[in-house]
């Protein structure tokens, strides 16, 4: 069997370095892509011509193949706000660097907070029918109990622990959940009139 060849990030840089990209400033010098820049865009500068002091130390961070907290939510589709105490929990200390002091992560530790959050993504984490016995009176009161709707709350349920549990994005839903706004705005609703604490009660 032949198998389709198999797309790389690392091919995707190396065609964009043989493309060739060139620093904004008109120095002629070639910028250096790197696998990161899919999701993080391709530098306009080289590193030392870069216009904002700041963006010059970020791209120097780049270019050595470290990631700023924020590049980092991008990369493994975290919220911002998760992104530290998730890094706190898995990797403790991480060095500050700069003029700001930020927090920088190497690609080792990234491969590591990757593989923590596919562990934590794992379906085996959704409710068993044990839980969601318990579950299902809170979030499904007796006058919706039609099959359809309460199956969609289960399916809602295993997708806010999911959310809890990673971190993630509610645009980074996996498809066998339900779509994230959709998710967002229950909780929301769950949240106003107390049903969610009463679910993580009993779940407790
Ligand atoms: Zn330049």
């Amino acid at each position: 069997m032949q198998l389709a060849p198999r797309f790389t990030i690392q091919a995707w840089a190396e065609e964009e370095n043989a493309k060739g990209h060139f620093c904004a400033c008109g120095c002629g010098q070639r910028v250096r892509v790197l696998p990161m820049h899919r999701k993080n865009a391709i530098p306009k500068y080289v590193p030392e011509h870069c216009p904002s002091r700041f963006g010059a130390e970020i791209q120097a961070l780049h270019a050595q193949g470290l990631m700023t907290a924020t590049d980092l939510a991008r990369e493994l589709c975290l919220q911002r706000k998760a992104v530290h105490p998730f890094a706190d929990e898995i990797i403790g200390h991480t060095p500050r660097v700069g003029s700001r002091q930020i927090r920088v992560f190497t690609p080792k530790q990234v491969a590591k907070l990757r593989a923590e959050l596919a562990r934590r993504a794992h379906p085996r984490h959704d409710l068993t029918d044990a839980q969601w016995a318990k579950v299902a009176p809170i979030v499904s009161p007796p006058p919706k109990q039609r099959s359809g709707r309460v199956r969609a709350d289960r399916a809602m349920v295993n997708a806010i622990r999911w959310i809890q549990r990673t971190g993630a994005s509610w645009k980074a839903m996996p498809d066998r959940y339900p779509l994230g706004s959709t998710c967002q705005v229950r909780l929301a609703t769950w949240n106003r009139d107390g049903t969610w604490a009463r679910v993580c009660q009993v779940l407790a």
